[in-house]
């Protein structure tokens, strides 16, 4: 990985993408791991990377806050280059994205992942008391010890919770798109990516492709729709460099584990529409009922394949399909 310093002209590069996070991480792994020889830089201000789906586990006192992240130079990829910098307009007549530190890039592809902004001043008052008062969150690593301590501490009487409608991530605080989607005009009506459900393209832009939870489409917004999402993005993306028609399709694939106690969880997966796209048999995952088993891969086996086989362009189960006639 080559650390970029700012720069005032335009530096150019194949492909482009917006975002460090999971999908960011895994969709450039997963390109390398088609093409080696391709030149992709990531943008991505923050010097921590986060396996968010763990913050829940740090809230419950299974985790420790530190085993959820890692310094962002271990998980870029050795032959990206990174900008440590927040992309902040892009201009897709010229192919080209402008960094807060000023820098212009341009791109033959560009791939924009940059998450969801969690919108915590939709809720009056919020942002003053969170992390003090008995007031907390698991969407925030630094506070997830905190609902820790108060779970510790809650003897007796009630505790609220509170859950907004969707699109959230995995289901649990107000969430808002990036506002430079909005900006760069790449975005739906309600301000999401504007991309295509099956192909992950984008509906105006073609140079251009998205992942992960700033995408309009209606999956849940979840690492594990990334994982799939990923594979489908590098094929189509490396297809359209060569003029070739997109053949990978994503149907949807999301799956939330939701833990009902320690030591149980209830692991659903299903795709657009509601349809179930079960991994395992029934007998290793029901899907509908919580089981030790499910617990483990949430705690275990779940943190391992994010860390060693999605961020490292591993596709394990998560071999693209063929859309329909290609
Ligand atoms: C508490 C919690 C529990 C969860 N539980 C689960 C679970 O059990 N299972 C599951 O599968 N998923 C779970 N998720 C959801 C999962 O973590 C997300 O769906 C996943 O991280 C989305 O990946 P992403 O790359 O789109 O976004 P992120 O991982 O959030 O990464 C976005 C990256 O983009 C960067 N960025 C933002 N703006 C810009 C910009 N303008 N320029 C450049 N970079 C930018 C950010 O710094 C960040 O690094 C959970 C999430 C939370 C918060």
């Amino acid at each position: 990985m080559q650390h970029s310093p700012p720069e005032t002209t335009t530096r150019h590069h194949d492909v482009v993408v917006i975002g460090g996070g999971a999908a960011g991480i895994a969709v450039t792994a997963s390109l390398l791991r088609r093409r080696g020889d391709l030149d992709i830089a990531i943008i991505e201000p923050a010097e921590q990377h986060s396996y968010q789906p763990g913050w829940t586990l740090v809230g419950g006192g299974v985790f420790s806050a530190d085993i959820t992240r890692r310094p962002m130079r271990d998980v870029m990829p050795d032959k990206a280059t990174w900008y440590a910098s927040l992309a902040e307009m892009i201009d897709p007549e010229r192919a080209t994205v402008t960094l807060a530190d000023g820098s212009c890039l341009g791109y033959q592809r560009l791939v924009v992942a940059p998450g969801l902004v969690v919108d915590w001043g939709a809720i009056d008052g919020l942002e003053a008391t969170l992390g003090e008062n008995g007031v907390t969150s698991n969407y925030r690593v630094d506070l997830a010890p905190y609902t820790w301590k108060l779970v510790q501490s809650l003897k007796q009487g009630k505790a609220l919770f509170t859950q907004p409608p969707m699109p959230i991530k995995c289901a649990g605080a107000p969430q808002k798109a990036p506002a430079f989607i909005a900006g760069s005009r790449l975005g739906n009506d309600a301000g999401w990516l504007d991309i295509d459900a099956e192909t992950l393209q984008h509906v105006r832009h073609p140079a251009i492709f998205g992942l992960g939870d700033a995408s309009g489409t209606s999956n849940a917004k979840t690492a594990a729709a990334v994982r799939k999402q990923a594979p489908v993005v590098a094929e189509n993306l490396l297809s359209s460099l060569e003029d070739q028609p997109l053949k990978a399709a994503y149907l949807g694939y999301g799956s939330c584990p939701l833990a009902v106690e320690k030591g149980r969880v209830v692991l659903a997966e299903f795709g657009y529409g509601g349809v179930l796209q079960p991994t395992f048999p029934s007998w290793l995952n029901d899907g509908t009922q919580p089981t030790r088993r499910a617990w483990w891969l949430k705690a275990r086996q779940l943190p391992w394949l994010y860390w060693n086989g999605m961020l490292k362009g591993r596709e394990w189960l998560a071999a693209p399909v063929c859309r329909d006639g290609a």
